[in-house]
């Protein structure tokens, strides 16, 4: 058997490519030989001794080794002759690559098994060329030579892509990515190159270029980006974005190149669509947070919710001073961010969707707040924050009932404060969903009103029964030149007189706001002139002192 581990051919054949490793196993002695590349690569060892082979297994993706296990054991067991499959392994830098492995079960003349033998191909290493575009991929990126260069690299995006995709299907969009790709191409001197990085994006490498010159061939790029003809002859008008990085006598790999110009990219998409950024550390550091706070928010979520904490703010009476209810506020602390406020983490659970889990817990702990306090301190009305899309979860309402009816709840002392009011697309279907919830007796509260023109709009369309005055018209009402937001406010208090909605003022922060507030009868106040948001135990001292 020792012939066929220790054949010229093996050799041969290991020494044939680099990125196509070979392995042969005796199995009567479990004697396994792999190809010196592979060794190198994987960082294994030249030869192995073992009945059941377990050297390789521990290469391989977790998330991959059932199916590994799975096509492997066929072969083992007599089902099959041939093992044929795709799985990560674990190289020797310890990042997983992609391969196909293939293998073939030899018997002897006895019909026994006597030796398994095949080859891993590396997948990222195959095509060189991307096919729809015509492009070097990363891949030839990846292992260009750029030490020492000077000049900038661009990391462009198409905006939206995914958007045309969806509206077009891929082989129409395939043809458009093609099509700009070779205005992009044209655009560009022959020693500048682009590779295709990934989706909608592209690698650029500008030698010699500076900062104004990468910003000039953005701004031209963007304009040819604007007149995209299909193939059908109608004109699409497509928005690119953009990051870049500035080298001199360039020292770092291009791992890392990749990694600060993508980083800056989706720092651009989120923050500044349409534009070209400079990678910068002010943007790495952003950008890092982000992950973490994205990263421990989600750890916080799978760990029952721990972290999260509401805080309450009290509703005053405007014609007396006793506290007639509270908003409930979110307020969040991750393993290492301790510093996150609702403006941060709010957006990121809407993005993500995870406000929808999030708001529940919400929900379901303003209710239950509610029904203790209720119980103490006689009546009284809680409010929670509610974000658009929450609403139009399935299965909204029932959850609403379910809980309230959990913790014995009055319907009517709840309050669900629709946020962000200006970004509703779909008014009719909320209107429903507002129609429904009245019915069982809760009330909804129109936040932040007076920002965005949409208001007047959403009052119009939205059955609501209380608006919420946004404090930044209120906070400044004192000084001067601060005329119209004052008239505003009183057409709004006015306006809402008429229609028989109850008016909440926020943003109360000095004795001098909340005589003139006051002076305008509204129903309740809220802000920091008579507390801000507090936690639980603090809040029912404020209860307690506010009864006796
Ligand atoms: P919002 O609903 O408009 O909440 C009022 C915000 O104004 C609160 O900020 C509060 O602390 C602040 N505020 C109250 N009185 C004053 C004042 O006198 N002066 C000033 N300058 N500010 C005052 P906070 O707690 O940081 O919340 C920010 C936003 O986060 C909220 O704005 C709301 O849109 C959102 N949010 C908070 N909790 C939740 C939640 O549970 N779910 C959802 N979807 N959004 C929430
Ligand atoms: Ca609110």
């Amino acid at each position: 058997m020792d012939e066929v581990l220790n054949n010229v051919l093996f050799d041969a054949f290991a020494d044939a490519s680099d990125s196509v490793y070979i392995y042969v196993t005796d199995i009567k002695t479990g004697h396994t030989r792999w190809s010196q590349n592979a060794v190198d690569f994987f960082d294994i060892p030249k030869e192995s001794f073992e009945d059941t082979p377990s050297v390789w297994p521990k290469k391989i993706h977790p998330d991959d080794i059932d199916t590994y296990i799975k096509d492997i054991s066929s072969v083992y067991e007599g089902k099959t002759n041939h093992h044929n499959c795709q799985y990560r392994a674990k190289n020797k830098f310890g990042k997983y690559v992609w391969i196909q492995c293939n293998g073939t079960m030899m018997y002897d003349e006895n019909g026994e098994k006597s030796v398994f033998a095949g080859m891993m191909t590396r997948l990222d290493k195959q095509s060189k060329y991307d096919e729809v575009t015509g492009l070097p991929t990363k891949n030839e990126f990846y292992s260009a030579d750029i030490s020492g260069f000077n000049g900038t690299i661009m990391l462009l995006g198409i905006d939206k892509f995914k958007r045309v995709i969806n509206d077009f299907g891929y082989r129409y969009s395939e043809e458009l990515l093609a099509k700009i790709v070779k205005k992009l191409c044209n655009m560009l001197k022959s020693e500048q190159k682009v590779y295709y990085f990934l989706n909608d994006k592209f690698i650029i490498i500008l030698p010699n270029y500076s900062k104004k010159q990468t910003f000039e061939l953005f701004d031209n790029i963007k304009s040819m980006a604007k007149y995209v003809e299909t193939i059908d002859g109608n004109i699409i008008d497509f928005s690119v974005s953009a990051s870049a990085i500035e080298l001199i006598d360039n020292t770092l790999d291009n791992d890392s190149i990749i990694d600060r110009l993508d980083m800056t990219l989706t720092y651009v998409k989120s923050n500044d669509r349409g534009n070209i950024r400079f990678y910068s550390e002010t943007i790495e550091g952003k950008q890092l947070r982000l992950e973490t706070v994205k990263k421990e928010l989600n750890e916080s979520i799978n760990n029952n919710f721990e972290g999260f904490e509401l805080f309450y703010q009290p509703w005053i009476n405007a014609r007396g001073k006793e506290i007639l209810g509270c908003e409930a506020l979110l307020r969040w602390k991750g393993k290492t961010i301790k510093d996150s406020n609702p403006m941060e983490f709010i957006p990121i659970l809407e993005e993500n969707g995870k406000i929808i889990e999030v708001g529940r817990w919400v929900m379901e702990t303003a209710m239950k707040q509610q029904s203790e306090w209720k119980k103490k301190y006689g009546n009284f009305k809680v409010s929670f924050n509610v974000s658009y899309r929450q609403f139009l979860e399935k299965g909204y309402v029932e959850n609403l009932l379910e809980t309230s009816k959990k913790y014995g709840v009055e319907n009517g002392d709840m309050v669900l404060e629709l946020t962000e009011s200006c970004k509703v697309d779909t008014p009719e279907r909320l209107a429903e969903i507002f129609t429904e919830i009245r019915k069982n007796g809760f009330k909804i509260a129109l936040d932040d009103f007076g920002t965005g023109y949409a208001s007047m709009e959403m009052l119009k369309k939205l059955p609501a029964d209380n608006i919420k005055i946004e404090h930044s018209f209120v906070r400044e009402i004192a000084l001067d030149g601060h005329t119209v937001d004052l008239a505003i406010i009183k057409s709004i208090i006015n306006l809402c007189n008429m229609l028989k909605c109850r008016v909440i003022v926020e943003g109360v922060e000095n004795k001098e706001v909340d005589d003139i507030i006051r002076g305008l009868e509204p129903d309740y106040l809220q802000g920091y002139y008579y507390s801000r948001p507090i936690c639980k135990p603090e809040f029912e001292k404020m209860l307690e002192d506010n009864c006796r």
